[in-house]
């Protein structure tokens, strides 16, 4: 199958807001109306989608009134369970119709006031990323954030300084390509990336956690860390090949030091073959890690081939006619 972006549908509503709540009950009220101030502030049509990823509190009965209270403009998603904030945003994805689409945090710790700027710088990207300033996280969140973030930078070679902030901004062409990607983890920013054009990103205020806390513990931020790498590369499976090369590489050459030094002080240099040990069990244990990178390489491939993402997306023909671009 060949993948073609459409351009040139109707599109029932210009805007869709899709916000992930998970026991939010403290914040949505708040969220709510703010989030729907921000989009009548846009005078643009606009649809505003909560989707509830199996909270077990209050907050699918309060998504429910505030449908009711705005027909046409808020609507509620509801998931059997807990599938997490990026299950639960592709889910709001699968649903939404606009042009444009803007996710965003529950909590309130990204303004919903963003909402008009990132549509106006918008205008000319496919993505447009927001960089937490005054980040209001802790330490240790920071820090991991921050090697995270060099580490995609380095291994996409898409230059985002901020990869944990979900208030971002997508054309419908990328959120119709993240919706052809079936595979069950993923990590929504670094999958936007890979298939957008032009990319921008702009500052925007963060605000501490007032409201709630934080639903993601230690052990999903691990599990996060894990689906981001994943959802962007099988590199540290090759980078087994590469770290047994240089452990068999500096056996080899120990060995040959070895060897040398004994022509040149004689045999009792050699402390009755230690040395010439270590060499061997380097260039073993090298070896072995090359093996194993070898069934990595073959893993890699299995892998890629059973998330079975669309292998292109065609984003424009030109110099043909319109009936033959179909
Ligand atoms: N969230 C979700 N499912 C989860 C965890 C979080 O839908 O399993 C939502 C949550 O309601 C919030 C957003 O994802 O809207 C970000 O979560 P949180 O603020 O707890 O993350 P943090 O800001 O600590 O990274
Ligand atoms: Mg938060």
């Amino acid at each position: 199958m060949i993948h073609e972006i459409q351009t040139d549908r109707d599109y029932e509503v210009f805007l869709s807001v899709v916000i992930p709540v998970f026991n939010e009950e403290a914040c949505l009220k708040e969220l709510i109306q703010r989030t729907l101030f921000s989009c009548y502030k846009t005078a643009k049509s606009f649809e505003i989608l909560l989707v509830d990823d199996g909270s077990s509190d209050t907050s699918p009965q309060l998504i429910k009134e505030a449908a009711e209270n705005n027909p046409g403009k808020l609507f509620g998603v509801f998931l059997n369970r807990n599938y997490g904030q990026h299950n639960a945003i592709i889910a709001g994805f699968s649903k939404v119709r606009g042009e444009v689409i803007i996710t965003l945090d529950a909590d309130l710790q990204n303004p919903p006031e963003e909402i008009p700027r990132l549509i106006e710088v918008g205008e000319d990207f496919d993505v447009v990323g927001t960089i937490r300033v005054n980040r209001n996280d802790s330490f240790f969140r920071r820090f991991s954030s921050s090697l995270v973030n060099r580490a995609v930078q380095k291994s996409t070679g898409v230059m985002m300084h901020d990869y944990g902030c979900m208030l971002r901004f997508y054309k419908r062409h990328i959120v119709d390509a993240m919706l052809m990607c079936h595979e069950r983890s993923t990590f929504i920013p670094v999958l936007a990336n890979s298939f957008a054009r032009v990319t921008t990103e702009i500052e925007v205020e963060h605000a501490a956690r007032t409201l709630g806390e934080s639903k993601y513990s230690f052990a999903k931020l691990i599990s996060l860390m894990f689906d981001l790498v994943t959802t962007m590369t099988t590199y540290p499976l090759r980078l087994l090949s590469i770290v047994g090369g240089i452990i068999s590489a500096t056996g080899f050459g120990f060995g040959l030091l070895i060897l040398a030094l004994r022509f040149i002080y004689g045999v009792e240099w050699a402390v009755g073959g230690v040395f010439t040990l270590f060499a061997l069990v380097y260039f073993f244990i090298g070896a072995q890690f090359i093996a194993m990178g070898l069934l990595g390489e073959y893993i890699g491939r299995i892998y890629h081939d059973v998330r079975a993402r669309p292998r292109f997306f065609i984003q424009d023909v030109v110099g043909v006619k319109v009936d033959q671009k179909k």
